[in-house]
């Protein structure tokens, strides 16, 4: 179990709370794109309308621990004023006396934000004393930022040694979903795996191996799977070192009783080039001189044959080069199937969550999730530093139950 802010009163209390407003900024420093702000504006009402005193922290770029005026957060002063219809105070150093007087003027419902977190050094290096200097603002901490949660930083996981650690709703959402997927899916689950690499998803697909009923294959990391196989395959996107690895998974697989289902057709062209030339072959037929750049129409029937059987699915990783014309049919066509799906449908990688949104379909599925390299830490397995703090024992803490 995890404390997420439904477990606790903020009346009157001084609560830190992490966010990602890593927004991103024009050459005016204008924000060209607010929906990380508006994203944690439900837990910050939710926090206001009891009669929290909210200190907001969040990093924005990478000043690399220099007071950077280009990657400092006062753009977001105004459009947080806007969203939460309030005067935003703001500190101008996230630490120290003024920040600390400002944050003890606080009145009920009242919201400070503090300046870029990552203006110190310290905050990356989880260093004790700036976790400390930070945690001395508030009684309570609440985290909201995913994205930074596979992080051991000193605003993310540092402040919880000396505070009470509560997930707002967009983290509970994402640990919600991402612990169903991989520790009680409802069967059968299947996951879809693609993107470009073996190598960055191999401990992802060790884990999911022992959860999932079938797993299905595509994008680039297919073709070690089928050249482990015995097939050829062109100049398509292979990793000979880890050729030994995906035989070693498929033969797990078989022991298990799991299902793998490869791509049987791909689409081919002689480069990664728009308005290239590209067919549309069987397996084993790719040309020596071409590379296969998607999975084909076949694969995708056979691959939604098992996604009709699924009350639970993962998807990871495109198809294929989604970013060209026409390679982003594969992907394309998943994600069409996961809309029509009534199982528990979750989404998640930068790529991917990038192309679920560039085909209109992020709002039909059950869960996309925000963060890239956290989500995949989740699925490999991992204990996430951001997020063990929630079921960590508060019992002698400041602000501690
Ligand atoms: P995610 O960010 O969702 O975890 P990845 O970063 O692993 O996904 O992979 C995404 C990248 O994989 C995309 O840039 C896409 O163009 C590339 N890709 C997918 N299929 C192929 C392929 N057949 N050949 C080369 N690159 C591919
Ligand atoms: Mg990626």
């Amino acid at each position: 179990m995890f404390r997420t802010i439904r477990d606790i009163q903020f009346k009157g209390k001084r609560v830190l709370i992490r966010v990602d407003f890593n927004v991103p900024l024009d050459k005016a420093l204008d924000i060209t794109d607010d929906t990380r702000i508006q994203a944690a504006v439900p837990t910050l009402k939710y926090i206001i309308a009891q009669g929290g005193r909210l200190i907001v922290m969040s990093h924005l770029g990478r000043p690399k621990g220099t007071a950077d005026p280009k990657f400092s957060l006062k753009p977001t002063v105004k459009r947080l004023g806007e969203l939460l219809q309030k005067t935003i105070a703001f500190a101008s150093d996230c630490i120290g006396e003024a920040a600390m007087k400002m944050a003890r003027a606080l009145k009920d419902g009242d919201v400070l934000l503090l300046e870029n977190l990552r203006f110190h050094a310290e905050e990356e290096k989880n260093d004790p004393s700036f976790a400390r200097a930070l945690a001395s603002l508030g009684e309570i901490f609440v985290s909201d930022a995913f994205g930074t949660a596979h992080r051991a930083h000193a605003s993310t996981a540092g402040i919880a040694d000396t505070l009470p650690a509560y997930a707002g709703f967009l983290m509970e959402k994402e640990i919600t979903y991402l612990s169903k997927v991989t520790q009680s899916p409802d069967r059968p689950m299947v996951a879809v795996m693609g993107g470009a690499k073996v190598s960055d998803k191999i401990l992802v697909i060790e884990n999911l191996l022992n959860k999932v009923d079938s797993l299905l294959i595509g994008g680039g990391m297919a073709f070690t799977f089928l050249k482990a196989n015995g097939f050829k395959i062109g100049k398509s996107l292979c990793e000979e070192d880890k050729i030994t690895l995906a035989k070693k998974v498929m033969e797990k697989a078989k022991a298990l009783g799991k299902l793998i289902v490869l791509p049987v057709d791909v689409v081919t062209a002689t480069g990664i080039k728009e308005g290239v030339a590209s067919k549309t072959v069987v397996i084993n037929a790719i040309p020596d001189n071409e590379m296969g750049l998607d999975i084909g129409p076949k694969t995708v029937s056979a691959f939604k044959t098992e996604l009709l059987k699924a009350k639970t699915v993962l998807w990871n990783g495109p198809m294929g080069v989604f970013e060209m014309k026409p390679f982003d049919a594969g992907t394309r066509a998943m994600a069409e199937i996961l809309t029509t799906l009534k199982a528990t449908t979750v989404v998640g990688g930068g790529d991917s969550v990038a192309a679920i949104e560039q085909m209109g379909a992020a709002e039909k599925v059950t869960h996309v999730s925000t963060g890239g390299g956290a989500c995949l830490e989740f699925l490999e397995g991992k204990a996430l530093p951001g997020i063990e703090i929630f079921s960590r024992d508060i019992k002698n803490m400041v602000g501690g139950a």
